[in-house]
């Protein structure tokens, strides 16, 4: 999946420890489209750092179905 622009572009402006960090942190976050498909913010395209809320909705677009949708965004750690 390409790095979306505002992800190459933040990723050029900071320090490579905080673009990873800001990478790792984005993959927690995780999309769930009513059709059953999962994904990662990151993947999508979009950033989300440093935030406090565990859990949020966002309007989506799925990548497996098409489908736009506000679905639930929430962050769960990879060692789950
Ligand atoms: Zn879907």
């Amino acid at each position: 999946m390409d790095r979306s622009l505002m992800q190459r572009w933040l990723v050029t402006l900071l320090p490579k420890s905080w673009a990873e960090s800001m990478e790792k942190e984005s993959k927690e976050w995780k999309v769930i489209c009513p059709c059953g498909a999962k994904d990662t913010i990151w993947d999508i395209g979009g950033i989300r750092w440093k935030a406090r809320a565990h859990k949020k909705t966002s309007y989506v677009v799925c990548r497996t179905c098409g489908e736009g949708a506000w679905m639930i965004v929430k962050r769960e750690f990879q060692d789950e």
